[in-house]
């Protein structure tokens, strides 16, 4: 198809990180410096990709759990992408070229996409995109789509109104970090508690947390209180139950969750721009913000680094690539 509009100086190949088998980030993961810039369709853009951000979900998928249902390898990783559009579709109406954008480039879709955002340029439908916020970062926005869309959805999912109590587990990871401030934020939560090993406490605390549990001290059975919702960002069902009041819901994001009684399982199936639209004036105003995990961001020649920080499962907030 030919583009409605294009940049000047958009190359025919880029450089992008590539597996052509499934394994481990360390042995399969490489740089490729040949990779063909890909065919626009009439409702998509090209991006000049700025910053990336990784999910577990890359991890799975690296690893082939995703074979099933997954676009054909060789895949460049990536769901999240942040940077400026160079071209785009003639269906196109929202963006044109040289907007900055960010958006969650592949969940929503009714098929995985082989091209991620851990490359120098990426394709992304317009219904995933949104305008970034001014005062956000490349990097910042870069972090948010997958992991506030999920927190959004399933927060809405769960039933959470203004005036409950939430107990966030998870609370220092990429999705519990947006849980505590959009539970307090945007949904109004009287209370939000949230569990993190000792070294995070203080984070969550700027966050907005009412109460910050150091897992590595209290046990949640033992708490002398009850939520109206315990969220599950770790894995931890049964005991997310027992911190539940009578007539209390556990909803967990975590794959494998019992879906049953009162605990509900979450899985993000349909993502638009339209949520980052909605969530714009609280990122523009600064009440809810990008967390950025400290050992990043990491350069775009540091992808395999960036895998194995995200395997130790102990990131603050997001794990970010840029430069790109
Ligand atoms: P992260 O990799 O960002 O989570 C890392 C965080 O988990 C660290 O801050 C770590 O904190 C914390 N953590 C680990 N164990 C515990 C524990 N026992 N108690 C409290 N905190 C703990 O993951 P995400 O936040 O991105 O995702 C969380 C889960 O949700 C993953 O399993 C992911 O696959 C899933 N997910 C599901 C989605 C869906 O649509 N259903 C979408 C997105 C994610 P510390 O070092 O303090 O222990």
């Amino acid at each position: 198809m030919m583009a409605a509009s294009s940049a000047p100086n958009v190359p025919s190949h880029m450089k992008a990180w590539v597996y052509p088998e499934y394994g481990n980030p360390s042995q399969v993961l490489k740089l490729d410096d040949t990779v063909p810039l890909p065919q626009l369709k009439e409702d998509q853009v090209l991006i000049k990709v700025a910053a990336a951000a990784l999910n577990p979900v890359d991890y799975v998928r690296l690893l082939g759990y995703m074979k099933a249902f997954d676009s054909p390898l060789p895949t460049t990783p990536g769901f999240d992408a942040a940077g400026v559009v160079v071209r785009v579709g003639n269906a196109v109406s929202k963006f044109k070229v040289g907007d900055q954008v960010y958006g969650d480039i592949i969940v929503g879709l009714s098929e995985p996409k082989s091209l991620g955002s851990l490359a120098e340029y990426t394709i992304a439908e317009e219904k995933l995109l949104c305008h970034k916020p001014r005062n956000l970062s490349f990097a910042e926005a870069a972090s948010l789509p997958l992991a506030i869309g999920t927190a959004h959805g399933s927060l809405q999912r769960v039933g959470l109104t203004a005036g409950q109590s939430i107990l966030v587990l998870g609370g220092g990871g990429g999705v519990g970090t947006l849980v505590i401030q959009l539970a307090k934020h945007v949904f109004g939560a009287s209370k939000v508690a949230a569990t993190c090993s000792s070294g995070k406490v203080e984070v969550l605390k700027k966050l907005g947390a009412d109460v910050v549990i150091d897992y590595t001290k209290e046990k949640l059975e033992e708490l002398p209180e009850k939520f109206d919702v315990v969220y599950d960002a770790v894995g931890e069902g049964e005991r997310a139950e027992k911190a539940i009041k009578e007539g209390g819901k556990v909803m967990s994001i975590v794959y494998g969750a019992r879906n049953s009684g009162n605990c509900m399982a979450y899985i993000m199936d349909v993502f638009e721009g339209a949520v980052l639209e909605k969530l714009g004036p609280y990122l523009e105003s600064g009440k809810v913000k990008a967390v950025l995990d400290p050992k990043g961001p990491f350069p775009f020649s540091e992808a395999v680094q960036a895998f194995e920080h995200l395997i130790t499962k102990r990131a603050t907030g997001k794990i970010v690539i840029h430069p790109i």
